[in-house]
Parts: C-alpha cells; sequence; structure tokens
C-alpha cells in the first residue's frame, strides 16, 4: 500500500501510517501532483493541496482520500464520490482548540486585554480607564449548537454563566439536555452579554448578523466569530463599532482571509487572531493520527468512523 502525505502532517500521524503502508512525504505542486497521483492507494491532505476532478480522474488506483482538518472545500469531493472513492475527516480534531480560543477572545475584551497590552507597551498607565467585566453571571448566546458550540457550553459552565443556545436543526430537548436554553435568533441577541457564532457558513448563514441583528443586542454586548469569515457582514460590524451598538468584538476569522488593511483595526474594543481556532499541538496531533485511523481502516476494507460521502460505502 503506497500513502502520498502532501500536507504539514503531524509526526504521530506518520508513525501510525509506516507501520501499516509505504509513505511518501512531500508537498508536491499542483502540476507534479498530476503526474504522480496514480502511483498512489490513498492520498492525505490538509488544506494547501487541492485534491481537484483533474487529481481524482488521473488516480487510477486511489481507494480513499483523508484530509486532516473538518472543512473538505480543497477537494472535489462531487467528483470523489461519482469514482466511488470515499473521503474521510476528522471532524473533531480541533474542537476543543476554537473552544478554548473562543475563552481567549471572550476574556481579552471583557478585561481590554489587547489594548492594556499596547497601551503599556506604548508607556501608559491606563489603569483607570480599563475597568473589565467578569464573566460570571452573564449570559451567553450561542449561535449554532454543534460539536464547538456545545463544548464553549461545557466551559463556560466553569465560568458560572447562564446560555441561550440558537440553532434550528439542533432539537430542544438535546439543548435542553446539556443545561443550555434553546431560544430564538431574536431573544438570543436582546438579551446575551456574548454573543458567539458557531454555525457553518451556508447560503443560510451568509451575513446571518448584520445591520438588523446588531440593532437589537445591548450596547455591552461583545460579539464574537471564531466560525467562518462571512457569517457577520463585517461593513454592518464596522457600523455597529462606530455608533456604539455593542460593546466590541473579536473575529478569528474574516470575509476575506487574509484581511489586509481592515477597517475594523481603528476599534481599541476588539480582539483579532488570523485564523487560529485550530493551530494547536494538540488539535494537529488529533487531527492528524484520527486521520491516519480512518484512511488505514479504509485501505483494510473496513468501514471508517468519520466519513464525508457515506453514499460510497
Ligand atoms: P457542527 O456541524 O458540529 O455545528 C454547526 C452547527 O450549526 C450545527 O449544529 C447546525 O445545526 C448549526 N446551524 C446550521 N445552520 C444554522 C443556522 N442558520 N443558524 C444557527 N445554527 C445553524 O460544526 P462545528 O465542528 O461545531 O464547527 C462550527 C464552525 O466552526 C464551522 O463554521 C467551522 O467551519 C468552524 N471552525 C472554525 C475553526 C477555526 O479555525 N476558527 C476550526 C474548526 C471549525
Amino acid at each position: 500500500m503506497k500513502i502520498l502525505v502532501s500536507d504539514k502532517l503531524a509526526d504521530e500521524a506518520l508513525e501510525i501510517l509506516r507501520k501499516e503502508a509505504e509513505v511518501d512525504y512531500f508537498e508536491p505542486s499542483p502540476e507534479e501532483l498530476l503526474n504522480i497521483i496514480e502511483k498512489y492507494d490513498a492520498i492525505i491532505v490538509r488544506s494547501r493541496t487541492k485534491v481537484t476532478a483533474e487529481v481524482i480522474e488521473r488516480a487510477k488506483n486511489l481507494k480513499v482520500i483523508g484530509r486532516a482538518g473538518v472543512g473538505v472545500d480543497n477537494i472535489d469531493v462531487k467528483k470523489a464520490t461519482e469514482k466511488g472513492i470515499p473521503v474521510v475527516n476528522a471532524p473533531r480534531g480541533s474542537t476543543h482548540s476554537v473552544a478554548e480560543l473562543v475563552f481567549a477572545h471572550m476574556l481579552s475584551l471583557a478585561r481590554h486585554l489587547t489594548y492594556a497590552d499596547r497601551s503599556l507597551r506604548e508607556g501608559r498607565w491606563e489603569k483607570k480607564s480599563l475597568k473589565g467585566i467578569e464573566l460570571q453571571g452573564k449570559t451567553l448566546g450561542i449561535i449554532g449548537f454543534g460539536r464547538i458550540g456545545r463544548e464553549v457550553w461545557k466551559l463556560a459552565k466553569a465560568f458560572d454563566m447562564k446560555c441561550l443556545a440558537y440553532d434550528p436543526y439542533a432539537s430542544e430537548e438535546s439543548i435542553r439536555e446539556t443545561g443550555a436554553e434553546p431560544s430564538t435568533m431574536e431573544k438570543l441577541l436582546k438579551n446575551s452579554d456574548f454573543i458567539t457564532i458557531h454555525a457553518m457558513l451556508t447560503e443560510e448563514t451568509r451575513h446571518m448578523i448584520s445591520d438588523e441583528q446588531f440593532e437589537m443586542m445591548k450596547p455591552s454586548a461583545y460579539i464574537i466569530n471564531c466560525a467562518r469569515g462571512g457569517i457577520i457582514d463585517e461593513k454592518a460590524l464596522y457600523n455597529a463599532l462606530k455608533d456604539g451598538k455593542i460593546a466590541g468584538a473579536a473575529l478569528d476569522v474574516f470575509e476575506t482571509e487574509p484581511p489586509g488593511e481592515s477597517p475594523l483595526f481603528e476599534f481599541e474594543n476588539t480582539s483579532f487572531t488570523p485564523h487560529l481556532g485550530a493551530s494547536t499541538v494538540e488539535a494537529q496531533i488529533r487531527a492528524g493520527t484520527t486521520t491516519a485511523e480512518q484512511v488505514l481502516k479504509v485501505l483494510k476494507g473496513e468501514k471508517p468512523d468519520f466519513i464525508v460521502n457515506p453514499e460510497v460505502l
């Protein structure tokens, strides 16, 4: 069995693969990939390698495509499905890492950490003007109550927060079971002290937080987006911050990445990171080892636990 690992992968994952297969580990260019793909039974990628329809067409021996992570935008899943090739991934690899980043941003906003750090380095001691708030007792509004949304709520319990959860595809019962309160979007927007977004980016969720939604928020509310850029309308966010409709915002994801000279950078009551949600040592190991295991399962004729196109099985 020959496996091509064409993006960076954790050593722990390579070790698992090398016990059972011959592994080539390097980063081919798109042209090179087209020329060599025929040799391989499996390919494992992260987000750099594009597994296009042409690559799949040329991959005469390919039995499985592994994505060491969640999103499969860089893989032509439709073509893989047509060819009967399973696409496996590691949907839970970064769940906890993203949830912790949400807390890093929430605490940063609540205690003005980014501004406090900057002003101190610039020689100022703004102790009086930088009074913050506690998370304890505050209402956390979670939009999208899936894997990450639920993990955020699990952590929020330790801070003694309350939770309003909005997810039109999750049953009220499954939300209540966690101790959160199922909510409409309107109730969540009107009552939350912190609002965090954990839905996927779809036509339905694109710009789901725009002018009308900012109007409903408390002027003391903070909003955090560690899901996907485009769910928050950045122009509307700019206006909401400018007009003091909310207290502040944190973004890990942007409508355009990298965002360049975003006008949002003029505000002090913000906290920004360059799409770091999944960027932890632990998440990379988890995503790599899970994907390696899934790929080997398919190659051995076993049923994978995480498959994007189950119809091929
Ligand atoms: P998930 O599929 O487990 O959860 C998404 C939830 O959103 C589901 O429960 C779904 O019912 C809900 N949803 C769908 N449409 C909705 C709508 N219109 N309104 C409210 N909720 C809606 O996914 P997950 O693993 O929890 O990931 C959540 C988000 O985090 C995704 O956008 C993913 O791309 C993103 N993510 C970001 C990073 C990062 O680096 N910042 C890393 C991993 C995942």
